[in-house]
């Protein structure tokens, strides 16, 4: 049983936010520069953020050519430049809101490695070039297949490389941990092991593993949904779907020469320098029904895939070892556009970055909050 110390003192919130990913923290920063003596609290059921957050390969990432032809196809040039404007603008965002050095943002460039398979592309170039324009102010992509020698990628494989000055790199863990520090410091309470179970209401049933009973928080004005893939379960309607990313890290490469954040078809293989390691994730696309799964782990399917193009493609002259794997997961919908909605009169959700949250967090959260 609670006491009446914890009633009075712990329960009760002006806003309370589920889920303290990006997209929670992101929330409760905005909410607190509208309103800063609300009084907010972000549940989070791991001990520290436990979704895709601190798991992702860190891109600062708008879109490889292909993926944005594929989304122009999908869902017009409308939607699809809307959702580029706001990835954009969400990477501004970011680093206005935690700082370069905090973020660890490093500027080397986005690379498209394209196999001949994915030579037709770059008849869209151009185009897309056009319609990207208004929101870059430049040209975006251009071809530098010199490039392909100079970071030791396979000839026989990589055929033709698309440069992209506007994408960058971070730090995923500096800017969590930095983010989480700023939110602290407005005097927003986050509580770790805060697994919600259940809402009802203006009330959010939570499981203490210490009394072994749900208790229940209050929200004076409004419930914030930011569990990402989880909010099916939660909300108990068919809302996203779990897509689990996978990723290898290499040991230390003398005289590493790749630079960069680099995709391979659609985004669904994605590459980065981190410090002098290599970062390599992706393959989602072999196994699609089973990557739908919110378990956190690797499978042998594709880690070995990841591994066969690391040796094959990436870094053909070299034996390099992987040092580490882990999962993240995802949650994506079926037109690859996100969720900000409103359940009902006490909840709003705000989800499914669809791989691309560090860009399109920060947009979103001010989207939902225009819906309180
Ligand atoms: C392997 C991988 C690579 C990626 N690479 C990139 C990239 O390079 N660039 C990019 O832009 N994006 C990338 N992403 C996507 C990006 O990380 C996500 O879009 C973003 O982190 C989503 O943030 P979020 O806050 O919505 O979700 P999450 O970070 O998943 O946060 C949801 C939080 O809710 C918590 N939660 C869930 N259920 C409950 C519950 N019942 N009670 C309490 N808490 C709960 C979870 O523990 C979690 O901490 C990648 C993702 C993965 C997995």
């Amino acid at each position: 049983m609670i006491s009446y110390w914890e009633q009075s003192s712990f329960i009760q919130y002006d806003y309370i936010i589920i889920g303290a990913g990006l997209m929670g923290l992101h929330l409760a920063y905005e909410l607190s520069e509208k309103e800063p003596n609300a009084r907010i609290v972000i549940l989070e059921r791991g001990i520290f953020p436990s979704g895709a957050s601190t798991k992702n390969a860190g891109f600062a990432c708008f879109g490889s050519l292909s993926e944005i032809a594929a989304d122009i196809e999908m869902n017009g040039l409308d939607a699809s430049l809307s959702l580029i404007e706001k990835r954009f603008q969400g990477i501004a965002l970011l680093k206005e809101r935690i700082g370069i050095e905090a973020l660890g943002y490093e500027n080397h460039g986005g690379y498209e490695l394209l196999y001949e398979n994915h030579l037709p592309v770059l008849e869209q170039l151009d185009q897309v070039n056009q319609h990207l324009f208004p929101i870059f102010k430049s040209n975006v992509f251009s071809v530098v297949n010199e490039k392909i020698k100079d970071f030791g990628f396979a000839s026989n494989a990589v055929k033709s490389l698309i440069y992209s000055p506007f994408e960058g790199q971070i730090h995923s863990g500096r800017m969590m941990k930095s983010f989480i520090k700023k939110i602290m410091a407005k005097g927003i309470q986050i509580i770790n092991g805060a697994s919600v179970k259940a809402l009802e209401g203006n009330q959010v049933h939570v499981f203490h593993p210490i009394l072994n009973e749900i208790i229940s928080f209050k929200a004076a004005k409004q419930i914030l949904v930011a569990t990402n893939a989880l909010a099916s379960e939660l909300l108990q309607k068919p809302i996203a779907k779990p897509g689990r990313g996978q990723i290898i890290l290499t040991e230390p490469i003398a005289d590493l020469k790749i630079k960069g954040v680099f995709h391979i078809d659609e985004g669904y293989y994605y590459f980065r320098n981190i410090e002098n390691r290599i970062l390599f994730g992706g393959g989602r696309n072999l196994d699609f029904k089973g990557e739908e799964n919110a378990a956190f782990e690797n499978t042998e399917l594709i880690t070995n895939e990841l591994i066969r193009i690391l040796h094959e493609v990436i870094l053909p002259d070299q034996k390099v070892e992987i040092q580490m794997k882990w999962a993240g997961i995802m949650g994506f919908t079926e037109n690859k556009l996100p969720i900000i909605q409103r359940i009902n009169e006490h909840t709003v959700v705000a989800m499914s970055c669809n791989g691309m949250g560090v860009a399109l967090s920060g947009m979103m959260a001010k989207e939902a909050l225009a819906l309180l």
